[in-house]
């Protein structure tokens, strides 16, 4: 885990994990790289550590992340 802020931020796993930390921001590549390990790019799509993908999604609406089944 590499977060280390008191409280500790949502882990990916948590829903509202976008509410971590930016410990690395590269907006000239488009994406940041958030404390609990999950990486957030532009158009709002995002990759989480255990290397699953949910899709970009625009605005505030809640988005969907698909579990393997
Ligand atoms: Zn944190």
């Amino acid at each position: 885990m590499l977060c280390q802020h008191q409280p500790s931020c949502p882990s990916a796993a948590d829903s509202d994990h976008e509410a971590a930390r930016i410990l690395a921001s590269h907006p000239e590549q488009g994406w940041s790289l958030l404390c609990n390990g999950v990486i957030v790019f532009e158009d709002t799509g995002e990759l989480l550590p255990d290397c699953s993908v949910i899709e970009p999604h625009r605005g505030p609406a809640p988005h969907v992340l698909v579990k393997a089944a």
